[in-house]
């Protein structure tokens, strides 16, 4: 894994979110734009169902930071949905076989044909996306590991896998698949738990520049975090280890936010707990505190935070920051 640059910094940001212009949305792309502007996020990927939306055509109002950034996408909406991100133009979603693989395939070359980039969207959604069916396409480095739109089963059901289970399953078959965490924000003008609200998923990337191309690539690295609400100090990932710690306060800022819910779970303490899991979804060290390191032993490791907290009427919630995995291997 090489080096961070000296320079890097940590940008925030997300990677799917829609729009007026599906049909199905209730926010222009100003208004979309503006809010997570105002929010403090450093870039974002309006990523309409088959539609280009130019960054250069959106205003936005008042004091714009010279840190925010909209990265040009769309979401490719056929049998399967992937964001493009960092492309030049709209990117053909006509493309049909019945063997979804090709599907795939198709995609990521004709965003590749566009300048741009592929994440795999909310595998465990409508018709699952099964493992097999994704190992065979080539080029593609990133999937949706938290989406945070309520419809979307991120931990499986009594019949489907979590998409952490999918991860490790693609991972231990040899694919180097990057995390993403993103909102699928559909609503903005109603807000509450149940409502496709944004603010939920996001990933921070570290990247020398805020540019569409450097965050791209920062990516296509690994360079960053999927989060939920916990936000890292520091994550280090070297050749064959791990080293993660939790800024307390940077996550109690995020848990404050009216936008964002954790997870209701039934059972645990509170508190912040590290996890570390390699081949076969092992968990080979647990943690409970704000950093742990870890030396990877299998052919992969990755990191996640689990940070747990009773609220005031008795209720359990969960909320999560994903390291990326380093491979044993010298990748
Ligand atoms: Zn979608
Ligand atoms: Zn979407």
């Amino acid at each position: 894994m090489p080096a961070l640059g000296y320079a890097a910094k940590w940008y925030k940001g997300n990677t799917h979110v829609h729009t007026v212009i599906c049909g199905h949305a209730d926010s222009t792309p100003e208004f979309v734009a503006q809010w997570y502007h105002d929010r403090g996020y450093n870039f974002l990927v309006l990523s309409e169902h088959n539609h280009f939306i130019d960054p250069s055509i959106i205003k936005l109002k008042g004091d714009v930071r010279d840190d925010f950034l909209l990265v040009p996408g769309e979401e490719i909406t056929g049998p399967i949905h992937f964001t493009a991100m960092n492309i030049s133009r709209l990117v053909p979603w006509q493309f049909k076989d019945k063997n979804r693989s090709r599907v795939m395939q198709n995609y990521v070359d004709e965003t590749e044909k566009a300048g741009g980039t592929n994440i795999l969207n909310h595998p465990i959604y409508s018709r699952t996306v099964q493992v097999h069916e994704i190992t065979p396409v080539k080029n593609l480095y990133m999937f949706e590991l938290y989406n945070a739109h309520p419809g979307v089963r991120n931990f499986g059901t009594a019949h489907l896998p979590t998409t952490e289970q999918l991860w490790d399953a693609l991972l231990e078959k040899g694919m180097t698949m990057w995390g993403v965490s993103s909102d699928d924000a559909h609503k903005l003008q109603k807000w509450g738990e149940k409502e496709n609200n944004p603010g939920r998923g996001w990933v921070m990337v570290k990247s020398d520049d805020l540019t569409s191309d450097a965050i791209t690539k920062a990516m296509l690295r690994g360079d960053f975090y999927s989060s939920s609400g916990v936000m890292l100090n520091k994550l280090v990932r070297s050749s064959s280890k791990i080293e993660i710690s939790v800024n307390e306060d940077e996550t109690a800022c995020e848990l404050a936010s009216e936008f964002l819910f954790g997870r209701p779970v039934r059972k645990g303490k509170p508190g912040t707990f590290i996890e570390f899991t390699g081949p076969g979804g092992e968990v080979v060290k647990a943690v409970e505190g704000l950093s742990a390191s870890c030396e990877a032993k299998g052919a992969y490791l990755r990191a996640k935070v689990t940070h747990r907290v009773k609220t005031e009427d008795g209720k359990l919630l969960e909320y999560y920051a994903w390291s990326q995995p380093v491979f044993t291997d010298g990748r």
